[in-house]
């Protein structure tokens, strides 16, 4: 059985999970160029370890994140998704 734990994050507005099972398959590591390119650089990759470290504890990933979604439209296998409450809805 995979022991790879999932990330979930409450962001400042939304909500940020990453399925660390694609990103097994994932040589790009495209999340973490998005983040340092459009973002906040939240993110690096490590030699061995499977899909995006963070770079920071949870409050402060939250308090940095600007929810640009960079990362989640640039993984190549969906593995980010990023869940935004619309205005005007309940
Ligand atoms: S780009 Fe997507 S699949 Fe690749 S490491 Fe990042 S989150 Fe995982
Ligand atoms: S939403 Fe933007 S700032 Fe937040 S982790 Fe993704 S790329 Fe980085």
């Amino acid at each position: 059985m995979s022991q790879i734990r999932n990330i979930s994050i409450t962001l400042r507005t939304g909500k940020l999970k990453i399925d660390l099972h694609k990103c097994e398959k994932c040589d790009t590591y495209d999340c973490v160029k998005a983040c340092s390119l459009y973002g906040r650089h939240l993110y690096r990759m490590e030699y061995g370890r499977i899909g995006p470290i963070l770079n920071y504890d949870i409050d402060e990933f939250r308090r940095r994140c600007i929810e640009c979604l960079a990362c989640e439209i640039m993984c190549p296998y969906n593995a980010i998704e990023i869940i935004l409450p619309i205005e005007g809805e309940a």
